[in-house]
C-alpha cells in the first residue's frame, strides 16, 4: 500500500486500514518535511500565536501502528502499467494499491512571477510562520480574496493589532460559496471589527519597486499601503506529477483534480483519489470540495474499498466551518450562492439561515449558533419543505 500525500486524507486512508485489519505495509510519501498536520489551524490559530504546529498523530504512532513514513520525498511520477511511483530522488517504490493524496496549491498573483518579500500564500505550515514571523514589525496588511481562507487570516491579522484592507471583487465576502446575502453579513462582521472591506473592486498591481512590497493598487486607482500581502484568490489541484501516467483528470468546468468514481477510484486499475485533489461522482454530478470532513469521509470510503468491504459512504449532508474574529460560521448541507436565503435570527452579530431550492432545505449557515445548526441534521437527511422549518 503506497499512499502519496501525507496530508490529512493521506494519514486518514493509513489509519482506516489499520483499524479495520489490514496487515501488509503502508507506506505515506510527502513531500513537505513535516508528519501529516492539521492545516485549519494555520489560518487561524497558528498566525494568532495561539497553537503552533497541530500534528494529527502522536510521533510513536508510526511505528506502533506499522506505517513507514516517507518525508521530503516529492513524487515526481505514477506509472500505472508497471505499478511504481517515481520520487524526485530517482527512486522508484512498486505498490499494491496507490492512494493519491496531494491536495492543492494556492494560486499565484497573476503576474507575480517572482518572489516579493512580504507577500505570502497560505497552504503549508512554512507558510503561515513565515507570515507570523511578519507581524510583529508590520503595520499595514492587504489580503486580496474573501474567499474562506482570506476571510480568516483578516480577521486574524487584525486580532494581531494591524491594519487590514481585505479586497474583493465580488460585491460581497464568501458570495461564491454562500451567495451575497449571507456575504453581506459576513462582510458586516468584518466592518464591525475593524477591517477595512473593499468589495466589487480588483487589484491592479503589488507595488514592490525593489523586491518589498510597499502597497497595493486597486482597479478603481486607490493605493492601499501595505508590508504584508496575503494572496488568496483560490488553489489548483496538484496533480502535475500525474502528467504521462494516463490517469485520467477531471474539466476544469467540474472542478478539475483527479477524475473518480462514486468510491474514488480512478481510470487506472488500484489506483484511489481522497481529498481536496479528488474528483468524486457525487449524484452522477462530478465534484471537487476542498473540506476536512469531506476528505475524512473519502478517506473512510476508499480504506473500505481496499480492504474489500463496500458499505460505507461520503456523509449524506456536507459540514464545514470557519473561524472568524470570536465566532464560528457553520455550513451544514450544500448551499450553492442562487438559493433562496432564509435568515430566521440575526442579532447584528450572530445570525441563522436556512437555504431552499424549489421549496426543499439544502443548507442551513449559522455563526455562533452550533446548537441551531447542528439540530437541522435530520432535517437535511431527507426532503423537507422549509416552510416546515419557520
Ligand atoms: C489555511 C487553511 C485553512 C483551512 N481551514 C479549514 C476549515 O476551517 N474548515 C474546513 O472544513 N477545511 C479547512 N481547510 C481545508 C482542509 O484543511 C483540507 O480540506 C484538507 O487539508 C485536505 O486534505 P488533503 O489530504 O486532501 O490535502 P492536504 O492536507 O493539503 O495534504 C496534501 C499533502 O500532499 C503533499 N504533496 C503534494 N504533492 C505531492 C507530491 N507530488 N509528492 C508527495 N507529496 C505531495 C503536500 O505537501 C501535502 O502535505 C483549510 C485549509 C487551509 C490551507
Amino acid at each position: 500500500m503506497v499512499i502519496v500525500g501525507a496530508g490529512l486524507g493521506g494519514i486518514r486512508v493509513a489509519e482506516n486500514l489499520r483499524n479495520n485489519g489490514y496487515t501488509d505495509p503502508i507506506t505515506l510519501v510527502g513531500a513537505e518535511t513535516h508528519p501529516p498536520y492539521d492545516r485549519p489551524p494555520l489560518s487561524k490559530s497558528v498566525l494568532l500565536g495561539k497553537d503552533d504546529r497541530v500534528d494529527l498523530k502522536p510521533a510513536e504512532f508510526y511505528d506502533e501502528a506499522g506505517i513507514t513514513l516517507r518525508l521530503g520525498s516529492e513524487v515526481t511520477a505514477v506509472s500505472p502499467s508497471d505499478k511504481t511511483i517515481t520520487l524526485a530522488s530517482g527512486e522508484s517504490i512498486a505498490y499494491d494499491h496507490l492512494v493519491l493524496a496531494t491536495g492543492l496549491e494556492p494560486r499565484p498573483f497573476p503576474g507575480l512571477a517572482d518572489r516579493v518579500e512580504g507577500v505570502h500564500m497560505i497552504r503549508t505550515y512554512d507558510d503561515a510562520v513565515a507570515l507570523r514571523e511578519q507581524i510583529d514589525s508590520a503595520t499595514d496588511a492587504v489580503v486580496i480574496g474573501a474567499g474562506f481562507i482570506g476571510c480568516e487570516v483578516a480577521a486574524s491579522l487584525t486580532a494581531r493589532g494591524l491594519k487590514v484592507a481585505l479586497v474583493e471583487p465580488a460585491p460581497t465576502p464568501l458570495a461564491l460559496a454562500l451567495g451575497e446575502e449571507i456575504g453581506a453579513l459576513v462582510a458586516r462582521l468584518h466592518t464591525d471589527n475593524g477591517v477595512d472591506l473593499r468589495t466589487g473592486v480588483g487589484v491592479a498591481e503589488i507595488v514592490a519597486p525593489d523586491g518589498a512590497v510597499r502597497a497595493v493598487t486597486l482597479d478603481d486607482g486607490t493605493e492601499l499601503p501595505a508590508d504584508i500581502v496575503v494572496v488568496g484568490i483560490g488553489s489548483i489541484p496538484v496533480t502535475g506529477f500525474l502528467e504521462g501516467s494516463g490517469i485520467e483528470l477531471a474539466d476544469r468546468a467540474h472542478g478539475g483534480g483527479i477524475a473518480c468514481d462514486a468510491t474514488g477510484r480512478t481510470s487506472a486499475a488500484d489506483v484511489y483519489a481522497v481529498g481536496d485533489v479528488a474528483n468524486w461522482l457525487e449524484d452522477d454530478t462530478p465534484r471537487r470540495v476542498e473540506h476536512w470532513n469531506h476528505t475524512v469521509d473519502q478517506a473512510s470510503v476508499v480504506a473500505h474499498q481496499i480492504i474489500g468491504g463496500d458499505d460505507a459512504v461520503v456523509s449524506a449532508v456536507p459540514y464545514f466551518w470557519s473561524d472568524q474574529f470570536d465566532l464560528k460560521i457553520q455550513v451544514l448541507g450544500a448551499p450553492r450562492p442562487d438559493d433562496e436565503v432564509h435568515v430566521v435570527d440575526d442579532d447584528g452579530k450572530k445570525f441563522l439561515a436556512y437555504y431552499s431550492r424549489d421549496g426543499i432545505l439544502t443548507a442551513v449557515v449559522g455563526a455562533g449558533k452550533v446548537g441551531a445548526v447542528m439540530r437541522t441534521r435530520p432535517k437535511l437527511q431527507t426532503p423537507t419543505p422549509v416552510a416546515d422549518l419557520r
